[in-house]
């Protein structure tokens, strides 16, 4: 293991989910030294598929990764085979090739444990402490600390900014804010999967509308098919068969959907409610906390956006930091750039769920007439809109890889 300098700037991460791993992995690639601290017992080793549109990708790049989590993962063009209705009737054609690769569109698929994976090998050993709650942060002027319960009790890691991505239940945000209203159920659930043993090579992916309901698929390469259900329910409400339960709701639609139902294994569906932060907080920062990924902006999954956010907030973190020596003021840069952005996208996610997800009968007319008549190139300007987005450089070589020559 490498000794740290100790003489070196130190960045205490709240949260080693893929926001914080992405802002130490920033943050140590910019000369920092990083403790991420982690209340899970050990790193994240199960979990469905998540799509990164080509903002993620470039972010993943300017943080040294992009290789290998493209060496995990495999490419689909945005809206794969185009949009259906459960009978199979199509109602837009797939994206325009020529389109996608003039804005160099693309989504990146993998498993999460692949993401997480390839996020924790960028960082030094021993930055990432799991089974390490933190209960209290504190601002102390010329630093910041945060306040650990451990197996072996409690400790208090002291740095020079305390970076809290401690996701959608963010503590650190209730106390920063603690008027501001906590995150609220979307109105739906989702259920995802991997389907195993099918041609996932071959297989285009693809999005299908119910009336309020929505399956979408994606190639994960060799034989496997990520794919998620969606569904409006109340909160709380679970089966005891889930996966029973997408046959149930999915199982009539059109191929391959119930095929790709069928080949999932039997316990590994797994079922989420869907949060968000309806009311953003005033500000991700404050004096030299700041707030990074769900924890500052918990969105719905309807644009598939959640992550890529979370890594556009660790590099515009990690630039802020690196071009001002002066923690605050780097903090409410952050916030100025990320802030604007973040809070567009989950609105627009917000409002893609209520429309496609409407269950009412002459929105459910106009949702699809609508997008029957909606140009491929029309919708393709909004996905262009996100992620078209370019990250800013990052001073400092690319860090060395776990595993590779130093
Ligand atoms: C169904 C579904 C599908 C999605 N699909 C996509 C997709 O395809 N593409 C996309 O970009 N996004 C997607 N998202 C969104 C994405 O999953 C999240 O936005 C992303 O995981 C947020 O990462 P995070 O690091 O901010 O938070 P989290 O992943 O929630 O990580 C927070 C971490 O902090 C830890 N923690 C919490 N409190 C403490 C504490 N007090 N002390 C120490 N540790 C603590 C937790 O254990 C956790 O590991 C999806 C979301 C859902 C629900």
């Amino acid at each position: 293991m490498r000794a740290e300098p100790t003489s070196r700037r130190h960045a205490v991460v709240v949260g080693g989910g893929i926001g914080g791993l992405a802002a130490a992995v920033g943050l140590h690639r910019t000369g920092w030294r990083v403790t991420v601290l982690e209340r899970a017992p050990a790193p994240r080793e199960s979990g469905a598929g998540i799509s990164l549109l080509t903002n993620a990708q470039r972010c993943l790049d300017r943080l040294g990764v992009g290789p290998a989590v493209r060496a995990g993962a495999a490419t689909m063009a945005p809206g794969g085979e185009g949009l259906r209705l459960s009978s199979g009737r199509r109602l837009q054609p797939p994206a325009d090739p020529a389109f996608l690769r003039a804005h160099g569109l693309s989504l990146a698929v993998l498993t999460r444990p692949a993401l997480h994976s390839a996020l924790r090998e960028a960082l030094p050993d021993g930055a990432l402490r799991t089974g390490t709650e933190v209960t209290r942060v504190l601002d102390l002027g010329d630093g910041a600390a945060a306040v650990c319960r451990t197996p072996g009790g409690e400790h208090v890691e002291r740095g020079d900014v305390v970076i809290a991505a401690d996701g959608t239940h963010s503590r650190i945000r209730a106390v920063l804010w603690p008027h501001l209203p906590p995150p609220v159920h979307s109105g739906h659930s989702v259920w995802r999967g991997i389907a195993e043993g099918v041609d996932g090579a071959t297989e285009p992916g693809g999005s299908t509308w119910g009336r309020g309901l929505e399956f979408g698929r994606m190639p994960l390469g060799a034989d496997r098919v990520y794919w998620f259900a969606v569904a409006n329910t109340p909160e709380g409400l679970r089966h005891p068969d889930e996966h029973a339960e997408v046959r149930r709701r999915f199982g009539h639609w059109h191929d391959p959907i119930p095929a790709l139902i069928d080949a999932t294994p039997a316990g590994r569906v797994l079922r989420h409610d869907v949060l968000e932060l309806a009311v953003p907080p005033p500000s991700y920062a404050s004096g030299r906390i700041a707030l990074l990924g769900d924890a500052a902006h918990a969105m719905t999954s309807d644009l598939g956006q959640g992550a890529c956010q979370a890594l556009e907030d660790a590099v515009v973190l990690a630039a802020a930091l690196a071009g001002d020596e002066d923690v605050p003021r780097a903090l409410a840069r952050y916030d100025e750039q990320r802030r604007p952005r973040a809070g567009a996208i989950a609105e627009a996610s917000r409002r893609m769920g209520e429309f496609k997800l409407t269950e009412h009968r002459w929105r459910l007319l106009r949702r699809n007439a609508r997008m029957w008549r909606t140009t491929p190139r029309e919708s393709q300007r909004g996905l262009a809109g996100v992620g078209d987005w370019q990250p800013p450089a990052l001073p400092g070589p690319a860090p060395t890889l776990r595993g590779e020559p130093r």
